[in-house]
Parts: C-alpha cells; sequence; structure tokens
C-alpha cells in the first residue's frame, strides 16, 4: 500500500493515510489512544498478508503509544479534540480535550482526510469493553460484526463522550462510524482472526 497522506506528531513520528488509487472509501483506524496499541498491530498484520483496498491509519497517536498514554504528547484526548456541537472545555485529566476544537494536528489530519475522501464507512478500532458501539446509520453492519467477533452491540457506550469522533463523524457528517472495543485482556494473536474477518466484511461492503 502506499502512503496517501501524512503528517507529523508534536514529537516527530509519521501519521500515515495507506492506501491505493484504487481504494474503496471505507477506512479503518487504529490508536487513538496511546495505552490502546491493539489497532496499530492488528492492521499492520493484516496490510502485509492481505491484498486491500480499504484505507487505513495504522497509528493516529503516535506519541500517546510511545508513552503509553491515552492522550498525546499535549495531554489531549483525541477523541473528545472533535469540532462538534458538543465540544466543551474540560479540566485536564486524562480526557481533555483540548484548548479548542480540533487544536491537535492528529485532529485536523483526520478531519482533512474524511473532507477529502468523504469515507462511506468508517471503523476505529479501541480497546478494551469488548463491545460493537456505532455513531450514525451503522447498526446493521455493527450486527455482522458482532456476530464475527462475539461482542454485543452497544448503541450507547453509557457515558458522555463530548467531541468524540463518533458525533463528528457519525452523528454530525452522517458517515456511519463503528467504534470496535476490543478485549484487552485476550492475547493479541487471538484477535488477528476475527479482526482480519471484519477487515474482510468491510473489503466486500
Ligand atoms: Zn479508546
Amino acid at each position: 500500500m502506499k502512503i496517501l497522506e501524512k503528517t507529523f506528531s508534536k514529537n516527530g513520528a509519521e501519521i500515515t493515510l495507506l492506501g491505493s488509487e484504487n481504494s474503496k472509501n471505507i477506512l479503518v483506524i487504529g490508536v487513538f489512544h496511546g495505552d490502546e496499541p491493539q489497532g496499530k498491530f492488528l492492521i499492520e498484520n493484516y496490510i502485509k498478508n492481505n491484498k486491500s483496498k480499504l484505507l487505513f491509519i495504522p497509528c493516529l497517536n503516535p506519541d500517546g503509544i510511545n508513552s503509553n498514554t491515552r492522550t498525546n504528547a499535549n495531554g489531549v484526548d483525541l477523541n473528545r479534540n472533535f469540532p462538534t456541537n458538543n465540544w466543551e472545555l474540560t479540566e485536564k485529566n486524562e480526557f481533555y480535550g483540548g484548548d479548542t476544537p480540533a487544536s491537535e494536528n492528529e485532529t485536523k489530519f483526520l478531519v482533512e482526510i474524511i473532507d477529502k475522501y468523504k469515507p462511506k464507512i468508517i471503523l476505529t478500532l479501541h480497546a478494551p469493553f469488548k463491545v460493537v458501539n456505532y455513531d450514525g446509520d451503522a447498526k446493521n453492519i455493527c450486527e455482522k460484526i458482532s456476530k464475527i467477533i462475539n461482542y454485543p452491540v452497544e448503541a450507547n457506550i453509557g457515558y458522555p463522550t463530548p467531541g468524540s469522533f463518533g458525533t463528528y463523524s457519525g452523528i454530525e457528517n452522517h458517515i456511519p462510524t463503528i467504534t470496535l472495543e476490543l478485549d484487552e485482556k485476550c492475547p493479541i494473536e487471538d484477535l488477528i482472526t476475527p479482526v482480519n474477518n471484519i477487515f474482510q466484511l468491510l473489503e466486500n461492503y
């Protein structure tokens, strides 16, 4: 796969969008949260071993992975930094949404990609809740994903998420957006098959 777009994190790590000329407009994103590294491994493993027509951002938050923190190097939770109607200035804890909406380079990168590539489905990989959560019109595909990985479908994650990517993408931009919460206690090797099968489902969507 080729690097279609790239930017750099605060600490100088590359953040890339991978795909090809004939990629479908289906986008898979790993590692919003640096302490949830599973997505990067699973995406990189998949694209090494499969021809893919999907678009991938294997790791949105490389600085967070390197420091094993939820937030990026500025202490911002990227999944609270999107320019939504419900974005709010919060306390500076691990859910800090930034000084302003889309203050972070990682957020701007993703906003620009959505604007340019207009994905028709987006899958984001998180941990640890073992649910298939969604925003926008994604119930149908979530039921298929649920059957593959055996986690329940949950329309609501159960706590407020101002400035979240799902609100930005799924609710405000009407792109069916799936938040797959992987089981962090499951050995990563055991996640390869179900997650590959979910990617295959998207390849044929
Ligand atoms: Zn997460």
